[in-house]
């Protein structure tokens, strides 16, 4: 067996702890002699994997008691409309838009009511984030909404917006568990798994109670109510059971590892050690504007497309893969979540050095 350093945006590179426990559970998971797959998501079994997922969330975000932890599916997408399909009342909603995940929010969001585009980073291909500290809120918004880790371009929000009293909502798909947060300060928080957590068919989304209400626009579908699976503690319907096992999984992992502060020294010590030698190197430059850059997405170029394209080939050659940037933007990017070994990191560098010396 031969494991690849996986730099893929997502899905993305899981605890190899984690996948080799799922593997000696696949047939038989503690004496009840099936798979997770195969079992009733009402057995006393399951109904343990998904209390202690949410228990084991709860205390590594410190998550307060009058929030709701949803596991639902439909990826982070779906969220881009249930968002104001439960929250838009007034049919008002303010958008930050720093690349294609929020603008896909905002396009989506105009549908259902006045979007307000309040800000963006658009014109300079979402390189940096605005100043949020006193944007023109709408009086009447229902929410701000904010995608704090940009995937795709590499940025991330240090300081969260002043919404002026209006409830944050922001999709952490990219960061997810990436760093200590204060969640009382969001009315929403919630992201796909399959970056930073676990395997896609699971979005976690956990939302202040009184934004969970009855009052929901004409014509919402049942299953995108966020109110029908609060009241079923995620078990309305079957909940994406496996993938939700796995989550749990990782929520141990990230226990054991020390929690969140102990993954956000971790994961500031690897993006250091890429980002110092982006700044030095004569061939590789990052992209976004050094005080926005993310911990977890690390876009780079050489300047020469040409040039780029063989890097990535050589990369994946010597065991580096998925270091293409997005087909939007083009160059490379390494995500290195949580599960990405510092080893990866380094090793990546020194390759980098070497086909820098070949190719300056
Ligand atoms: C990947 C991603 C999405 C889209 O996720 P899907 O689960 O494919 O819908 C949305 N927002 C962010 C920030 C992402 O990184």
């Amino acid at each position: 067996m031969s494991r690849v350093y996986n730099f893929s945006a997502g899905p993305a590179v899981l605890p190899e702890e984690v996948l080799r426990e799922a593997a000696e559970e696949m047939l038989d998971y503690k004496g009840t002699g099936m798979s997770v797959m195969e079992m009733s998501h009402r057995s006393k079994a399951y109904e343990t994997i998904i209390q202690e997922s949410e228990a084991d969330l709860r205390e590594l975000m410190n998550i307060p008691d009058n929030y709701k932890v949803l596991f639902l599916q439909g990826g982070a997408s779906q969220q881009f409309a249930m968002i104001p399909m439960n929250l838009m009342k007034n049919r008002v909603a303010d958008y930050i838009v720093t690349g294609q995940w929020a603008k896909k929010a905002y396009q989506e969001a105009c549908i259902y009511g006045k979007a307000n585009k309040i800000a963006s980073s658009e014109d300079k291909t979402f390189s940096y984030i605005p100043d949020c500290s006193d944007l023109p809120i709408s009086e009447d918004a229902d929410y701000v909404y904010i995608c704090e880790n940009n995937t795709i371009y590499g940025t991330k929000y240090k300081t969260l917006p002043n919404t002026k009293g209006k409830p944050l909502v922001a999709d952490v798909s990219s960061c997810f568990l990436s760093e200590p947060v204060d969640v009382s300060k969001y009315g929403v928080i919630y992201g796909g798994v399959q970056k930073n957590i676990g395997p896609a068919g699971v979005v976690i989304a956990i939302i202040r109670e009184d934004l969970i209400t009855e009052d929901v626009l004409p014509g919402t579908p049942t299953m995108l109510k966020y109110k029908i699976h609060a009241d079923n503690a995620s078990l309305y319907n079957t909940p994406p059971a496996y993938g939700i096992y796995i989550c749990g999984k990782v929520f141990k992992w990230l226990k054991a590892k020390g929690g969140l502060s102990a993954m956000k020294e971790y994961n500031e010590k690897k993006a250091k050690i890429l980002y110092d030698y982006l700044d030095e190197s004569r061939l590789f430059k990052g992209t976004v504007r050094k005080e926005d850059r993310s911990l977890m997405n690390v876009p780079f170029v050489t300047g020469d497309e040409e040039l780029d394209a063989k890097f990535v080939k050589e990369a994946a050659a010597a065991g580096f893969v998925n270091l293409k940037g997005h087909r939007t933007v083009g160059g490379m990017r390494a995500s290195i979540y949580n599960a990405m070994p510092i080893e990866g990191v380094e090793k990546l560098v020194a390759f980098m050095k070497e086909f820098e010396a070949q190719n300056a």
